[in-house]
């Protein structure tokens, strides 16, 4: 669609970058049927592979929004293996294997409905705009470059450069979501800083296409590969679409600095650790990786989302997760807001809710890329002798007693909670823990509720997702009319589900769970609520 040539822009909501979070929201806003106007600088989308690592959390989203199907279709292929593995060299010793079993695949598991899949942006990127546009609410311009804004009363005014004919026209928003990824120009000109580690990683990346490269080396079929050398890991391949295209990374300031210098087709045949392994070169790019988090998520009416309000190492693979579930949280709200039934403490809890997540994977990041660099050194690493398989077994049982955290992340995907939240009404009992690789369902007010499948084969998951649901579970659960009548006399949407099931209302661990629209639980208890007025107040941001 083109940018109008005349006339003030009106838009409910102005999102700013159309990289897979702007669009996500665009999309989740689309079904929403919330108007909004999403602005691109690029007149494409990326042609050179970022993320590919699709978390079970995000999965879902995609559920919701009806493309999981399409994702799944154009991921690596059902019962290729998430298997990573650690070696010298593709013919020479393998060092350590951490397999993913739970990884890829169509099978529901015990924790989702959804599979962790491995679908680079280059086609899922694509699937969301598609998506997004198929929605008539939903505009988007591309070559449309955000320039600068100013907050007013009750709206914000953005000017926008159309890079075509080079004119500038004016946005009039009652929101901006700033999606412009790490470079924003918003939280710069806001003066908003990101803090978190020192470390600065520079790279360059391959896009690479090796026909079935598993013909030419004995460790079989994996979605990741790391090289060891005796300086320690320094280049790794990741597979991208389980039949021939790969992004190979190699870390080196002076590759960084001086891209077109860099003897490519020497790095991958040291990887390769042969010479005939037919390959093409696609594209090569440079990239610094950080981990830092923004100090601010919201301030007035502009919201920063997803690379915006933090930077991850990709080696967590975590950083498009991140964003996705930023957008999760923010369009409910978005469309409570606009449609009246929510009150402005929900956007203003959008920063206590999602920052807290933030920091915690970027602290995840930080630990899996430290470990990684933190790989000692060997210089008998690759030799074939007693000293050499020596090296490789402590370096072997350096790296799986970390990298597991590394590469098997289900308690990140499926186990954040907005345990501070203003709008998660507490019942006083204690956190059940968490870990980093599994996910231990529960109810614990600002979990995500717990998946499971109802008699009818849809999930307890596909329930939530328009407005609020509550879930009267086991048999005498009692009577969900005092929270029917206090969300009716707000006009806020509430639907209510009965489950019989003794295992799914022991699962659900109270008679009673309220879940907001993004699937988090804002409450619970074994009898209706003391003032189901001021709860309904609560949770709704009144
Ligand atoms: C090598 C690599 C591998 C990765 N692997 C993973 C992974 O496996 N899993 C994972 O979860 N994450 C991974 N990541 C991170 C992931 O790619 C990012 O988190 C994700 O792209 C962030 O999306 P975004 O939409 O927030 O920002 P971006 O993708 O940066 O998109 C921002 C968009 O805003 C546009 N824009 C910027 N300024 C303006 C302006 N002034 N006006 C208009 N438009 C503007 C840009 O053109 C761009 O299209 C990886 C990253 C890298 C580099």
């Amino acid at each position: 669609m083109n940018i109008p040539k005349s006339g003030v822009i009106e838009t409910p909501v102005l999102v700013v970058g159309g990289g897979p979070v702007g669009l996500a929201l665009a999309l989740d806003l689309g079904r929403r049927g919330v108007e909004c106007v999403v602005v691109e600088q690029n007149a494409g989308q990326t042609d050179h592979p970022k993320a590919s690592a699709i978390n079970a959390r995000s999965m879902e989203f995609f559920r919701r929004w009806g493309v999981s199907e399409q994702v799944k279709t154009a991921a690596a292929p059902d019962g290729f293996p998430h298997t990573a593995f650690y070696c010298t060299s593709l013919a020479g010793f393998e060092i350590a294997r951490i397999e993913r079993p739970n990884h890829g695949g169509r099978a529901p598991t015990k924790e989702s409905p959804e599979r962790p899949q491995r679908c680079n942006q280059i086609w899922l990127d694509p699937i969301l705009r598609d998506a997004a546009t198929d929605h008539e609410c939903v505009t988007l311009w591309r070559q449309c470059r955000f320039e600068r804004l100013a907050e007013k009363t009750g709206h914000v005014e953005s000017v926008v450069a159309d890079l075509a004919t080079g004119e500038e026209r004016l946005i009039v928003s009652r929101y901006v979501v700033d999606c412009s990824g790490g470079r924003s120009p918003i939280r710069a000109a806001f003066g908003v800083d990101m803090k978190g580690s020192d470390y600065l990683g520079y790279f360059i990346s391959v896009f690479v296409r090796i026909p079935n490269l598993w013909d030419y080396h004995d460790k079989g079929r994996a979605a990741l590969i790391d090289f060891v050398d005796e300086k320690g890991a320094w280049r790794n391949f990741v597979l991208l679409d389980g039949r021939e295209l790969y992004r190979m990374a190699a870390r080196s300031k002076e590759f960084y600095d001086a891209p077109d210098k860099v003897d490519i087709e020497s790095l991958f045949r040291k990887a390769c650790g042969r010479d005939d392994v037919p390959h093409e070169f696609i594209s090569t790019r440079r990239w610094s990786a950080r981990n830092v988090v923004a100090d601010a998520y919201k301030i007035g009416r502009v919201m920063l989302a997803g690379d915006a309000a933090h930077i991850n190492h990709p080696a967590s693979g975590i950083g498009l997760n991140t964003g996705l579930g930023d957008i999760w949280d923010l369009g409910w709200k978005l469309e409570a807001v606009l449609k009246g039934w929510g009150g402005t403490g929900l956007l203003d809890a959008y920063e206590a809710e999602r920052r807290p997540v933030g920091q915690g994977n970027i602290d995840h990041a930080n630990t899996s890329h430290a470990a990684d660099r933190a790989l000692p050194p060997d210089p008998a690493i690759a030799e074939d002798s007693p000293a050499g398989a020596a090296a490789r077994k402590r370096l072997g049982d350096d790296i799986m007693a970390k990298a597991p955290k590394k590469f098997i992340t289900d308690g990140i995907a499926l186990g954040y909670r907005y345990a501070h939240s203003p709008l998660i009404a507490g019942d006083g009992s204690p956190e059940p823990p968490r870990t980093i690789s599994t996910y231990e369902a529960t109810t614990w007010p600002g979990s995500r509720a717990p998946h499971a499948f109802l008699p009818d084969g849809r999930s307890t998951i596909d329930l939530y997702g328009e407005g609020f649901h509550l879930l009267r579970l086991g048999e005498g659960a009692p009577s969900p009319e005092p929270l029917v009548r206090a969300f009716a006399a707000r006009g806020a949407p509430l639907a209510v589900t009965t489950v019989a099931s003794p295992e799914i209302a022991a699962l659900h661990e109270r008679s009673l769970v309220l879940v907001r629209p993004d699937g988090h639980v804002a409450w619970r208890g074994d009898a209706a609520p003391a003032d189901p007025a001021a709860l309904a107040d609560k949770v709704r941001g009144a």
